[in-house]
């Protein structure tokens, strides 16, 4: 491989596979054992279940997967409705919607970028009523509010204390997505643990890899046990093909799973690489008016899994896709944040709260190179243009005299 040079391609967030992934991948090869049953597999939810400080955890073959399986061994179903944040991947809303139920979108808070408590909880109190049974029901649409899925956004938590205390109170299904925040903690527990289940995603670009992958925790022994059996095809007799449910071919192989193995031996690694980016990022970007981080909330300990910023036009000179379009000029992929699922014509029908602080914020994040593998020279380069684009554009200060 040829050393990286001063002008080279600086990708946003790449794998590192420096570790066992080929040893193990080999054995898989060797031994025969390729598909979804193996040694690797068993390890793999080990593992995890083990960083995740969660009893059980089942490996399936993608995040969204895991979101899908984990909602509907939760109990929501078709014309539930179920909270989550406007401001997500797609995959949340998406995985929402192949239960049937109907996504709620919550608007996000300006600083920590995350779903807004206050109106998840003004939702709940004012916009609710409860049936006899003790449902929650949405007043406008007469459907049953079932669960409520916090997304932890780049690795931070969202505010658990709260949302757990309100899902307490109004009889919610927690389920985490935790897709992006594995490594990462809220009052010392593990993301991803506060809910009935949680969710991880071992994609490309994710704090671990294992190609695709995915990931379902839990403490609870019957969910494990419902996620596993119909992540298999839901297959209640091996030998003669009978089967007890309307089951789904998602369970993830040992290759994957040799891999995921692999990569979590370094998870600690990764996500120190990972806050040592960060910290040099902010410090670098501490003195720009127009710039601002994610904020977090007291008690977190975020994985960093990307870094981003906040562009404020005005005071930067330059806009969040300008400044992407003048690193892309150089060689270095930057991106914005996702389109928020209410402005998406995917789940624009959805019942939204709100929704202009998440359009803003879609038009001002900018996510910067954070792989692992990223050297200080490359990172010097991105400080070094970014420095460079608000030098020229942003308002000079008047000079008396
Ligand atoms: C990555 C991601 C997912 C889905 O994970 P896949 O493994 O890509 O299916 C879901 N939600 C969020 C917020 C993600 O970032």
């Amino acid at each position: 491989m040829a050393t990286s040079g001063p002008g080279d391609f600086i990708p946003l967030c790449e794998p590192t596979l420096a570790g066992n992934e080929w040893a193990y991948i080999k054995d898989c090869l060797d031994t025969n054992w390729v598909s979804s049953v193996g040694a690797y597999v068993d390890r793999f939810e080990n593992m995890v279940a083990e960083a995740a400080g969660a009893r059980h955890a089942v490996a399936v073959v993608n995040g969204t997967a895991a979101l899908h399986l984990a909602l509907q061994v939760a109990g929501v179903g078709a014309d539930d409705e179920v909270l989550t944040s406007t401001l997500t991947f797609i995959a949340t809303a998406n995985a929402i919607r192949y239960t049937g139920a109907v996504p709620v979108l919550v608007d996000a808070e300006s600083d920590t970028w995350q779903m807004d408590m206050g109106l998840v909880e003004a939702f709940l109190r004012d916009g609710c009523d409860r049936a006899a049974d003790g449902a929650v029901v949405n007043r406008r649409s007469g459907r049953r509010v079932s669960a409520i899925v916090p997304v932890h956004i780049h690795g931070f938590p969202v505010d658990m204390d709260r949302l757990m205390a309100l899902a307490a109170e109004f009889g919610l299904v927690v389920v985490e997505d935790a897709t992006e925040a594995l490594g990462a903690r809220f009052h010392g527990r593990a993301l991803g643990s506060f809910g009935r289940l949680g969710c991880y995603s071992f994609n490309g670009n994710k704090q671990i890899t294992t190609g695709g992958g995915g990931m379902i925790v839990t403490d609870d022994p019957d969910l494990a046990r419902r996620a596993r059996h119909l992540s298999t095809q839901a297959k209640a007799e091996a030998q003669e093909y009978i089967h007890d449910d309307l089951g789904y071919n998602y369970r993830l192989t040992n290759i994957q799973a040799a891999m995921g193995c692999a990569q979590m031996e370094k998870l600690d690694a990764f996500t120190a690489a990972k806050r040592r980016i960060a910290a040099t990022y902010s410090a670098a970007f501490a003195g720009y008016a127009g710039l601002t981080p994610q904020a977090s909330l007291p008690g977190a300990e975020g994985n960093m899994w990307l870094y981003a910023l906040r562009v404020d036009p005005s005071a930067a000179g330059v806009t969040a896709r300008g400044l992407i379009a003048a690193l892309r000029e150089v060689g270095i992929q930057a991106r914005p944040v996702w389109q928020p699922m209410h402005l998406s014509p995917v789940h624009a029908a959805s019942p939204v709260l709100g929704g202009a602080v998440a359009a803003r914020l879609f038009d001002e994040i900018i996510s910067l190179p954070c792989s692992v593998s990223l050297t200080e020279v490359q990172q010097a380069r991105v400080i070094a243009v970014v420095d460079r684009v608000l030098k020229d554009k942003a308002p000079q200060p008047v000079v008396a005299g």
